[in-house]
């Protein structure tokens, strides 16, 4: 029986606007297709094991301050983990903490542990609302969600962007550009939760990490995503 092992980082302080439903997307699309679905929560004070796929959720800026000091003891092994291909997907605060470094309005720098090149600024407006965002590598090419967050990320180097916005503010509300991509680290600023609404983004990542477990491409069972289309598509190029 294929199988993949999911370590979810933190959520029990990064876990905002139905994070977890990225998880539970995760599990479901595996166990529909009779993949073993392990799943396992790494807390504060947890040693973060080994794992084909890493999330993290998003949060305020107090509690990115306390996962920020905690992932940072981490940094080294996760980074390996990044260069011998284990999946990772993280949304807003998580994904801000995936840079060099997130700096609030108020307070020190909070460290990130360099999974991509980025870093991120806080902003003096919160960009809120939906996001539709056009991509070069999924079929179909979209991906739609919601944003809140004051953070303005910028990429740099081999980092590149999810893809380019249709609607919505993305990573500054400048460069229209909107997440971002390093090996198989994926970051994004869309809530809602992302991957229900993004079948075809979830079974991307499935992919992704059955490859790296297994060293081979694997074919996934096609899914009824009927519904699960139907929102997504409800959704595309609407900003209200
Ligand atoms: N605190 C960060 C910001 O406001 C992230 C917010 C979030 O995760 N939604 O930019």
């Amino acid at each position: 029986m294929l199988k993949i092992s999911v370590g979810h980082l933190y959520p029990k302080l990064l876990n905002l606007y139905g994070d977890m439903g990225n998880v539970i997307t995760l599990e479901r699309r595996c166990v529909w297709r009779g993949i073993e679905f392990e799943y396992n929560e790494i807390n504060s004070g947890d040693k973060i094991g080994r794992h084909d796929f890493y999330f993290i959720g998003g949060g305020q800026d107090k509690q990115q301050q306390d996962v920020s000091v905690e992932l940072y003891k981490s940094k080294q092994f996760l980074c390996d983990e990044r260069d011998r291909g284990a999946v990772f997907l993280g949304i807003c605060g998580g994904y801000q903490l995936f840079g060099h470094y997130y700096q609030p309005f108020d307070g020190d720098k909070l460290l990130g542990i360099s999974l991509m090149d980025a870093y991120t600024v806080a902003g003096k407006k919160r960009f809120i609302g939906n996001v539709t965002v056009e991509t070069d590598f999924l079929t179909p090419k979209t991906l739609v969600g919601f944003e809140n967050h004051s953070g303005l990320t910028y990429l740099q180097g081999e980092t590149k962007p999810l893809g380019r916005n249709i609607v919505g503010n993305g990573n500054n509300g400048r460069d229209f550009e909107e997440g971002g991509r390093f090996k198989n680290v994926f970051g994004t600023y869309l809530h809602g939760s992302l991957l229900p609404k993004n079948p075809h983004f979830a079974d991307y990542l499935i992919k992704l990490a059955l490859k790296t477990r297994y060293g081979e491409g694997i074919e996934l069972n096609k899914l009824d995503d009927e519904i699960e289309l139907k929102a997504h598509n409800s959704l595309v190029g609407k900003a209200y």
